[in-house]
């Protein structure tokens, strides 16, 4: 594994801030190996260390993974001046160098992986993946079987290339109309923009899953857990 600094491998456990590490180092509450450990900076190897603190193992893990029901009305960023965004909701429990997989827009709910693996965000996002994004939308409008064509053989929203073939399942067609829609990119508000094109308004939208992971139905707009190991490999 990586060798890193005692106080850092802790504070990357959520154990404290540098200076309260420091204390408890001072304190003889941290041991390496079973030996108490004696100064801040002294290095371990994140694998292959043991690291106790008042006598419990604390095991290293290089990469978190959350799921996040995202709520209507905060913004898919890691910080904002003015607006509350993704990572505040989950800001106590969690490591510092989180960020969110792609963006949903502020008005949009559903599933939004926040995570630190970098490899694993680029693997979901690029469009040559293919990764399915599966979305719930509300339309103003008679959905039609005329639009499922359009879909499916590539709309136009205003850019140099159509975007690529989309799956639309209809739910409800009437005034209000009812959908699944699943396309394999993430352009800038794209579901809205792809409805637009065909004239209707998308007044409801959520994301209801990435690749394998579908969003955990037990959570409430605003709550989160751990992907599990199992469904980690599903985004790989
Ligand atoms: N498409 C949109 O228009 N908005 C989102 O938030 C996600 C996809």
């Amino acid at each position: 594994g990586d060798r890193i600094r005692i106080d850092k491998f802790l504070s990357d456990m959520n154990k404290g801030t540098r200076s309260e590490i420091k204390d408890l180092i001072r304190k003889g509450r941290v041991s390496i190996n079973g030996i108490p450990c004696k100064k801040p900076d002294e290095k371990v190897d994140t694998d292959s260390d043991t690291v106790s603190l008042d006598g419990h193992i604390v095991s290293y893990e290089k990469y978190i993974y959350l799921m996040l029901n995202k709520p209507a009305g905060v913004v898919s960023a890691t910080k904002d001046n003015k607006e509350k965004t993704v990572i505040d909701l989950v800001k106590e429990s969690s490591r510092k160098d989180i960020f969110p997989v792609g963006r949903l827009d502020k008005d949009t709910e559903g599933l939004l992986i926040l995570t630190n693996d970098g490899a694993l965000a680029h693997n979901l996002l690029s469009p040559k993946k293919e990764v399915d994004k599966v979305y719930y939308a509300k339309v103003e409008g008679k959905v039609t079987a005329k639009d499922v064509e359009a879909f499916l053989s590539g709309i136009s929203i205003g850019e140099d290339e159509l975007c690529l073939p989309a799956r639309l399942e209809v739910l409800v067609s009437g005034d209000i109309s009812e959908v699944n829609l699943t396309i394999q990119e993430g352009k800038f508000h794209q579901v809205k923009r792809m409805f637009e094109a065909v004239g209707k308004k998308v007044i409801y939208l959520k994301r209801l899953s990435m690749g394998g992971l579908k969003l955990d139905p037990t959570l409430k707009p605003g709550e989160y857990r751990s992907l599990t190991k199992d469904e980690v490999k599903y985004l790989k």
